[in-house]
């Protein structure tokens, strides 16, 4: 992957990018998204934040390869910090990182008195962590996607301000990935049926099927065959 191809999961989260907005792209690593939205014209001007030097370094290397350098600015911050009141930031991308790292980055930016036209998330993990906090703090989902990369499910989540009620369903599924029901969608979740077969046969051969834990993992399983059925 670089910025003139992208991984099936950062194309999907271009893909949710309004044309012309003002990015910041939080945990930019190599800056492959923001450098190939650049490159073209998708975006016009991108705040490339970064927690460590290493990827920042990186980060600089590649838009300064391809002279994007006047449209960009990369930055050494922790979270939502690296993006000023004067940028005019319209978009956030925050993508690749777990799905509580995701929600504390969105927490301490509001705390910061921080909120954005558009926000697109990609939690490799605890995907219902960040729509439980969008949920909880003005945030309405208006979109998601789900792709896959060799054994890897991704979630796309798209959101804007404003007030939503999710139901527990929407926030363990997703609202729109829940009524889309793609092919990945569904093998996403057959794939999890099958560790909770695993998980019931442990639990059957230490004879533990009178437990909260096991009727627990019932209930669960239920719900995924409800949701993909
Ligand atoms: N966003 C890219 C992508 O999706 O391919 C890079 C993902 S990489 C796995 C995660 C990056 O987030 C790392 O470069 C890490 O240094 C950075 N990161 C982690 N916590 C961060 C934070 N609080 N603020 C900014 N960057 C952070």
């Amino acid at each position: 992957m670089d910025s003139t191809h992208l991984s099936t999961r950062l194309s999907a989260v271009a893909e949710f990018v309004p044309l012309g907005a003002r990015l910041a792209d939080i945990g930019s690593d190599h800056a492959y998204l923001p450098a190939n939205l650049l490159r073209n014209h998708k975006i016009t001007y991108a705040v490339v934040g970064e927690v460590a030097k290493g990827p920042l370094d990186n980060a600089a290397h590649e838009l300064r390869k391809h002279d994007l350098l006047a449209t960009s600015s990369v930055r050494l911050a922790d979270g939502l910090a690296a993006v000023k009141n004067t940028d005019a930031i319209d978009t956030i991308t925050i993508a690749g990182m777990g799905g509580i790292l995701i929600s504390d980055i969105l927490a301490a930016g509001t705390q910061r008195g921080q909120s954005f036209e558009t926000l697109i998330l990609q939690p490799n993990t605890d995907e219902s962590v960040v729509r439980r906090w969008l949920n909880t703090h003005n945030y309405v989902i208006t979109d998601e996607e789900i792709v896959q990369e060799d054994n890897h499910f991704y979630e796309i989540i798209l959101a804007k301000p404003g007030n939503q009620i999710l139901s527990e369903i929407d926030i363990a599924f997703g609202p729109y990935l829940r009524i889309k029901k793609t092919s990945v969608f569904v093998a996403k979740w057959q794939k999890e049926r099958d560790r909770i077969m695993l998980i019931f046969k442990n639990l059957e051969s230490a004879g533990k099927t009178n437990t909260e834990n096991y009727k627990n993992w019932q209930a669960w399983y239920n719900q995924i065959n409800e949701v993909i059925s």
